[in-house]
């Protein structure tokens, strides 16, 4: 039996029990959280999906495209390198936040999403062959999945999943007979999207590496909440998206280790990622260029600069001690609703909630909770084989940050009650 690792445990309940955050003063940096909808003060909870953007992000962006919108690594012109200082001064930003080893262990991607595809098309169709195995888990949303069914598909490689036990926690006791020699990768996600299930990425990662398997941590729910250091996980690739912790859509970053990247094929090609090349071929950009064909998300990735300068300036123990409040609170009110059923129990569980109100329809409920002015997710969010798992065909879902009260928690408590009400299933 695999054991969870003190590391695991220490991450998740330890981090600065003490810090409290001034919830009022950072909402003044968000200036969407100003705004009425129907007539009522929004009380946003839809975090898992993407995050509001401070200030400082939405400036970041708009300094760009007043004074220095050129491309980058191209020109020598005043406003191109002033672009490209920008914008490789965000991949600086980055490095620091995850505590990377170096800068160009960092890929700036599109998101989460165009990170596993990358991995996917640059590792995985030139090291994997038939027999080969991933290891992936239920919980994984669509992006962690998909891709690797087109690349099982292309090699002949075989997928295997981790079993999601009834509090929401990953069935740790399989991994001993699923992994083994066969197989090459492990990927799987650091939260859940839809349990808020903190997984013991620690462990998980170090049992892979003992059958010498490589390892991708999703971390779409994690770095936007909690400190994640890539070198104390010793995970071999990561991937994240800018725009669920406060940086603008488009952005967002592969971390991997250098001989691991090194190693990888080009996923797309054309401008920026070759140092040379002729009619009938060409040679490739050092890493991370290599990774970054074309001209890139540039206004985006300094945005997404801005945005981790922003949480590093709050301090990311902080916001996870925060949301640990916040999240207890909410169970605790939820739970207090007998017709409320909750989706995930796990001990270690981020600020992710779904749950189902009995004789409600998830999406009847989230529509009268908009009109309240209270946005929250109705759906299978991404994660159809969790959801069958569950045996439901959708949830709903609140999810919250670093600006969220329990205030809001408060309206959305009062919100169901009233949608009760409204149904006539109190
Ligand atoms: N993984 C997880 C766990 C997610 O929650 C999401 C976004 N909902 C993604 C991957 C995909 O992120 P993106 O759509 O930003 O690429």
């Amino acid at each position: 039996m695999v054991a969870v690792e003190e590391r695991d445990m220490q991450a998740v309940g330890a981090w600065g029990h003490n810090a409290r955050l001034d919830v009022e003063r950072i909402r003044a940096d968000f200036p969407a959280l100003e705004q009425q909808v129907y007539g009522r003060p929004l009380v946003y909870l839809d975090n898992a999906a993407t995050a509001q953007k401070p200030r400082s992000v939405i400036e970041a962006v708009c300094g760009h495209y007043r004074r220095d919108a050129a491309n980058v690594h191209r020109a020598v012109h005043a406003l191109s390198s002033r672009a490209t200082l920008a914008y490789e001064e965000a991949r600086d930003r980055v490095c620091r936040f995850l505590n990377a080893p170096a800068r160009e262990t960092i890929v700036f991607t599109r998101g989460a999403t165009e990170g596993i595809n990358l991995v996917a098309y640059g590792w995985g169709r030139h090291h994997l062959r038939e027999g080969d195995e991933i290891l992936l888990t239920e919980m994984e949303h669509h992006s962690n999945l998909v891709p690797w069914q087109l690349l099982a598909q292309a090699t002949g490689a075989q997928l295997r999943f981790l079993r999601v036990r009834r509090d929401g926690t990953l069935n740790l006791d399989e991994l001993d007979t699923l992994l083994t020699e066969r197989t090459k990768l492990v990927a799987f996600t650091h939260v859940s999207n839809v349990l808020g299930t903190i997984n013991p990425a620690a462990t998980i990662i170090d049992a892979a590496h003992r059958v010498g398997a490589i390892t991708l941590l999703d971390a779409a729910q994690s770095v936007p909440h909690m400190p994640v250091d890539v070198q104390a996980l010793d995970v071999d690739l990561l991937v994240f998206s800018g725009h669920k912790l406060g940086g603008p859509t488009s952005s967002g970053a592969l971390y991997g280790k250098r001989e691991i990247l090194e190693s990888m094929e080009p996923f797309l090609a054309g401008g920026d990622m070759i140092s040379s090349v002729w009619l009938d071929h060409a040679a490739w950009n050092e890493v991370p260029w290599k990774f970054e064909a074309g001209t890139p998300a540039i206004a985006e990735q300094i945005g997404l600069g801005a945005a981790v300068e922003y949480l590093t300036s709050v301090g990311m123990e902080a916001i996870h001690a925060h949301e640990q409040r916040l999240t207890a609170y909410a169970l605790a009110q939820l739970q207090a609703i007998p017709a409320v059923e909750i989706y995930g129990e796990a001990p270690a569980r981020a600020g992710v909630i779904s749950f189902l109100v009995a004789g409600i329809h998830p999406h009847d409920l989230a529509q009268l909770l908009d009109q309240e002015g209270i946005a929250v997710r109705a759906g299978n969010h991404c994660a159809q084989p969790l959801h069958r798992v569950l045996d439901q065909v959708a949830t709903c879902r609140a999810s919250f940050y670093l600006y969220n009260t329990e205030a809001e928690v408060d309206a959305l408590v009062a919100g169901i009650r009233r949608a009760q009400r409204f149904f006539g299933v109190e």
